[in-house]
């Protein structure tokens, strides 16, 4: 029998009763084409200072046209971002933290699916991260029977720790069932029709099983309290965890609010407005830093951190935060 790893749950409701904050990260696997070298640079960097746990992105195939000899082009679909299921058990074997593979619905069928729990149970991976994933329609790989929702991509993962495949077969249970974490959004899905309907699907995937949540990025603490109570009060009773990403560049204050419907506050806003280019990054990282000392003050368990193209601010945040005892 293998010996019980504690789950990501199990780690975030210690610190929740300890009341001190540990901090997360979400790295991407590299770009296909790339090999692992960045990503381990960056990994020996961000080990160091201890994260609870590292998430691992997973990217749906996307539509490329490869032009032919006579002219025309050919629609192909690629993954730009392969490699999920080994980055996350590369990562669990070399620093032994606790790593938590993303899978979404998006673009893979319910047995491939299948097939990615069967890899990460003999892997010995038991934290999952369960996402629909972002997608046009029209983008995805086509004629896929994907799940719709993450909470269909729950039941099956549930059915899997109950020992029951696909069509019913039956299957010896995993030692360790896996166990997960799901999405939430203190501005609300950008498809939800309103908040309450958001956090009744919220509700859902929690009662289904999720551990935890952690959040869509955010920039006002305010909103992220205020998604917390109302969670609270709907009976959502899991830790609830901040991600938090640096603004890096101008261009941040009109692509955040249009990718992820984030509010930016004023202060921000204006302080970006009156910086040169080149120090937005400082001003990015000033914010991250005061978010990210606030929420670890007021009963976060965990500050989650998006690294892509910010590993430098992410781990000069937590060296700061360290030193003031914040963390
Ligand atoms: P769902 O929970 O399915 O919700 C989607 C929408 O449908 C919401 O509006 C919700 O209110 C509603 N809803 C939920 N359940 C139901 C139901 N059963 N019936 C009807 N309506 C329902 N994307 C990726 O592609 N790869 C990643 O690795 C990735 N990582 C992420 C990590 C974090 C922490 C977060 C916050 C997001 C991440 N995303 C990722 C983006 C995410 O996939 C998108 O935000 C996606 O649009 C919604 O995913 P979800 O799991 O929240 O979906």
């Amino acid at each position: 029998m293998a010996t019980e790893k504690p789950t990501v749950g199990s780690l975030l409701l210690e610190r929740q009763a300890a009341g001190r904050a540990g901090f997360s990260i979400e790295v991407l696997p590299p770009p296909r084409g790339k090999g692992p070298s960045r990503l381990r640079a960056d990994m020996e960097r961000m080990a160091k200072l201890g994260p609870l746990f590292v998430n691992i992105t997973t990217h749906h195939s996307e539509p490329v046209f490869e032009q032919q000899p006579d002219g025309s082009l050919r629609k192909l679909f690629v993954r730009k971002r392969p490699g999920t299921v080994a980055v996350a058990a590369a990562i669990q074997q070399r620093y032994g933290i606790p790593t938590v593979p993303h899978i979404i619905c998006n673009g893979f069928s319910r047995e491939e699916t299948e097939y990615v729990l069967i890899d990460l149970n003999f892997l010995g991976l038991r934290d999952l991260f369960l996402l629909r994933g972002d997608a046009d329609k029209e983008t995805l790989v086509p004629a896929h029977a994907s799940h719709a929702h993450a909470s269909d991509l729950i039941a099956q993962v549930n059915e899997f720790n109950a020992g029951r495949l696909l069509g019913a077969q039956a299957m010896e249970p995993p030692e360790q069932p896996f166990s997960f974490g799901v999405a939430g959004y203190p501005e609300k899905h950008a498809e939800a029709p309103n908040e309450d309907e958001d956090l009744r699907w919220l509700k859902r995937k929690v009662d289904l099983g999720a551990e935890y949540v952690i959040t869509q990025l955010f920039y006002d603490n305010a909103r992220f309290y205020r998604f917390r109570d109302r969670a609270v009060a709907a009976g959502i009773n899991v830790p609830i965890v901040p991600g938090l990403k640096p603004l890096g560049r101008k261009a941040h204050l009109t692509v955040l609010p249009r990718v992820f419907g984030t509010v930016l506050p004023s202060e921000l806003v204006e302080r970006v407005e009156a910086a040169d280019e080149a120090d937005v990054r400082k001003v990015g990282a000033e914010w991250l830093l005061r978010q990210a000392e606030d929420l670890a003050a007021n009963g976060a368990p965990c500050v989650h951190f998006y690294t892509l193209g910010a590993v430098d601010v992410v781990c000069q945040t937590v060296e700061e935060l360290r030193r003031g005892g914040k963390l």
